[in-house]
């Protein structure tokens, strides 16, 4: 227990929330320096190291901001989570999971040395890239404005705004991503792809490109947490079976090659990218004390120095703190 006898749903429990997660941002944004921000896509380099933010929305309409809020930054991989629920809305979970597997690789999220490993013969799943780059080939459409416009469509019922691409981030990526580019081809040569191979990329590259707020973040994390239904207008914007087989997902493998440690220590569904942000999803829980958002909350988190599998290094240790804290994980 951390916040003693205050209410948590009373003026002043939000304050003494909001002092809480200020300590600690403050705390761990002193440790940013252990990471280093990803430069492989070189428009992601310019991001500032020692930034460090969070955005916590509960159900019930709390909403927990602290420090670097104020900043946009390009979705990354976190991008795979929406990609996979829009193509299993489109196509059915059942024939996107015959193409895409849901097993955690052990491996880096572009490793191409599983992928000739594993049997059955299919990319180990949708979050990592060589999976998510199988998935834009599913998503209906010819061209990847096509593909992609369910997935704007989603957003923007998420939201309330339509999202945009960082045209330079997309544009540093498609330039330089060869290793991308190599996946795709083996993809392409083991029969994986059901659309052309460059359109396949260009939708990939694109929606990893959309830019997003740490509010967003928390607000995707929301609707997750709540199967699907947008808290504030009722109305299913994913069908349950595929929230929950997303958030299985990210438990299982959403933080690279520390998936498992994160399930461990923190214990409650998330997505990384490398541009530093993190998607959490806390589902309602039934813990017997006045704790912190417990029908279930969604959080955002961005720190852009990250550590070697690829995760933010600050935004890690301030999430667990957190959620060991509050007692928000799953088990
Ligand atoms: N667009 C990035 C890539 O494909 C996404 C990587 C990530 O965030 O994990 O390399």
């Amino acid at each position: 227990m951390v916040q003693g006898s205050v209410n948590l749903n009373t003026e002043r429990g939000k304050e003494w929330l909001q002092d809480y997660v200020d300590n600690w941002v403050n705390f761990y944004q002193k440790q940013t320096d252990e990471g280093k921000v990803a430069s492989y896509i070189p428009s992601l380099e310019h991001a500032d190291p020692n930034a460090l933010g969070i955005s916590i929305i509960g159900k019930n309409g709390t909403i927990i901001r602290s420090g670097d809020t104020n900043v946009e930054f390009s979705i990354q991989s976190i991008s795979k989570v929406l990609s996979f629920i829009v193509a299993c809305m489109e196509r059915g979970l059942t024939y996107v999971l015959q193409r895409v597997d849901v097993e955690p690789t052990g491996e880096s999220f572009n490793s191409i040395m599983h992928l000739e490993i594993n049997q059955p013969k299919k990319p180990f799943n949708p979050l990592v890239n060589s999976g998510a780059i199988t998935v834009s080939s599913l998503l209906e459409g010819r061209t990847s404005d096509q593909k992609l416009e369910p997935l704007y469509q989603l957003l923007e019922k998420i939201l309330g705004h339509r999202p945009e691409i960082d045209v330079d981030v997309y544009v540093s990526e498609r330039d330089t991503s060869m290793r991308n580019r190599a996946i795709g081809y083996y993809l392409l040569e083991e029969g994986y792809l059901e659309s052309d191979l460059s359109i396949t990329l260009e939708t990939y590259f694109k929606h990893c490109s959309l830019n997003v707020t740490l509010d967003d973040l928390a607000m995707i994390g929301l609707v997750l947490s709540n199967d699907g239904v947008h808290p504030n207008t009722d109305e299913t914007l994913i069908p349950k079976q595929i929230a929950r087989v997303a958030k299985s997902l990210m438990l299982t493998c959403g933080m690279y090659d520390a998936s498992g440690k994160f399930a461990s220590y923190v214990g409650i569904p998330a997505k990384s990218g490398v541009s530093g942000g993190i998607l959490a999803v806390v589902p309602p829980r039934v813990r017997n004390q006045n704790l912190p958002f417990l029908e279930g909350c969604g959080i955002g988190v961005f720190g852009p120095a990250l550590d070697k599998q690829g995760n933010s290094t600050a935004g890690i240790k301030l999430l667990r703190h957190i959620a060991n804290q509050w007692d928000l994980s799953l088990f």
